[in-house]
């Protein structure tokens, strides 16, 4: 059996949001690998994100975001859970407590 989530690595390049360092990303479940217009969410700041030709990301454009929800509701549906747990788990973080309960 061989584990969907898995990390892909990408050419160096910063998240327009918030700058951090991007080398890196998971593609939510079922997809194998990014590939340009893909969308993305930022690990640090939970940006929306939508990888280029080089698979560097610019920021999503708004239009865009509602294309996407249009043509694939549940990618979108995926895409905001997954922007929900990021965030969710920033605010977990600042509260500063690893608190299982
Ligand atoms: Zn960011």
């Amino acid at each position: 059996m061989s584990k969907t989530s898995r990390t892909i690595h990408t050419p160096e390049n910063s998240c327009p949001y918030c700058n951090h360092v991007l080398d890196a990303c998971s593609p939510p479940g079922g997809l194998d690998s990014p590939s340009p217009g893909d969308l993305s969410v930022c690990i640090k700041c939970g940006g929306l994100l939508e990888l280029k030709k080089d698979l560097t990301v610019q920021a999503l454009e708004e239009g865009k975001l509602l294309q996407f929800r249009f043509a694939d509701p549940k990618g979108f549906a995926t895409l905001m859970q997954l922007r929900n747990g990021i965030l969710s788990l920033q605010k977990n973080r600042v509260k500063g407590g690893d608190h299982n309960d």
